[in-house]
């Protein structure tokens, strides 16, 4: 077809992309943002067809020092309704929300949540700040645990809190809403029961791991597994042979099961602390973003299970 421009091809390009990154939203449908791509998953379920969901941190980005463009404040602008979590999560959200003129309304997906503070210091490490991902960064939760998401019942209140708020800017789309919130809200109360289940194959005392992201405290609390930090492994920077010997130590000492270090990379590091242990070294929790299509945790859904066989799979030491 001669009377493509290829400004238009660009753009059809882009729609195919549906809600993984910025995207232009289609006319017809209501522009909605998401602050980051679990959330955008959990809003596009309730909106289904009557929304066009934009991301704004897409999968596997980091929303802790996202940095808002010029562009992501024209989508705020353009939505009809903008959906954050909340926790001090999304820091950089007022600035941007201010940017774009202040006009769409935000709903904070923890709206109603108690909240859970977050480890300040944790007494696994000599107060150097190790093993904390969340720390770094030069931004500040308040204190608060924003990860609520790793609990699937938080996620069940917000599809209430999102259900609710599309139907306050589009009351035309009630029924659908409603539909869409209640038939997703069956499958994360199964699937609820699903990490239960799981969980409940290993043995208590065996239900105890490391990870370096420091993300997994609300599942700890919702389904009885003990996530502690690394000791002698800094979140930035290279493991050295002394930190290991840390690590092995801790590992020792506090009967780990399951490693998973997401930032130590280096092989015959890990290998060592494998075979001095007898430990398993995890493969790659998500914690804070969804990978890209056709990777392990494409949906919210997805990425609880990709979580929970990992763990429970590292747990059993199989
Ligand atoms: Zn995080």
């Amino acid at each position: 077809m001669f009377g493509f421009t290829r400004r238009s091809l660009v753009f059809a390009g882009l729609l195919t992309a549906a809600f993984a990154g910025p995207v232009a939203a289609e006319e017809a449908k209501l522009p909605v943002v998401a602050s980051f791509s679990i959330l955008g998953d959990v809003v596009a379920r309730v909106g289904g067809e009557r929304v066009a969901v934009t991301t704004l941190v897409g999968p596997n980005g980091d929303a802790h020092v996202w940095q808002p463009k010029p562009a992501d404040a024209r989508l705020v602008a353009e939505a009809k309704l903008v959906v954050i979590n909340g926790f001090g999560f999304e820091g950089w959200m007022p600035k941007l929300a201010a940017a774009a003129g202040g006009k769409a309304p935000i709903v904070v997906a923890t709206t109603g949540i108690a909240p859970r503070q977050a480890a300040e210091d944790d007494d696994h490490d000599a107060g150097k700040g190790h093993g904390h991902d969340h720390d770094k960064g030069g931004h500040d939760h308040g204190g608060l645990d924003p990860h609520a998401w790793q609990s699937v019942a938080n996620v069940v209140a917000y599809v209430a809190t999102i259900r609710d708020g599309l139907i306050a800017v589009d009351p035309g789309g009630r029924a659908v809403y409603e539909a869409n919130a209640a038939a997703y809200r069956a499958e994360l109360e199964a699937l609820d029961a699903e990490v239960r289940a799981a969980v409940a194959t290993i043995a208590k005392e065996k239900r105890r791991v490391i990870t370096s992201h420091d993300a997994f405290g609300w599942f700890a609390d919702a389904y009885g597994v003990e996530f502690l930090a690394p000791q002698g492994i800094s979140t930035e920077g290279e493991a050295t042979p002394k930190g290991v010997a840390k690590l092995i130590r801790q590992i020792k000492a506090e009967k780990i099961t399951a490693v998973f270090v997401e930032n130590m990379t280096d092989k015959r590091l890990l290998d060592r602390v494998a075979k001095e242990t007898g430990v398993t070294i995890g493969g790659e929790l998500y914690a804070d973003a969804l990978s890209p299509k056709g990777g392990p945790a494409p949906t919210y859904v997805d990425m609880v299970r990709h979580n929970v066989r990992l763990l429970t799979k590292a747990m059993a030491g199989v």
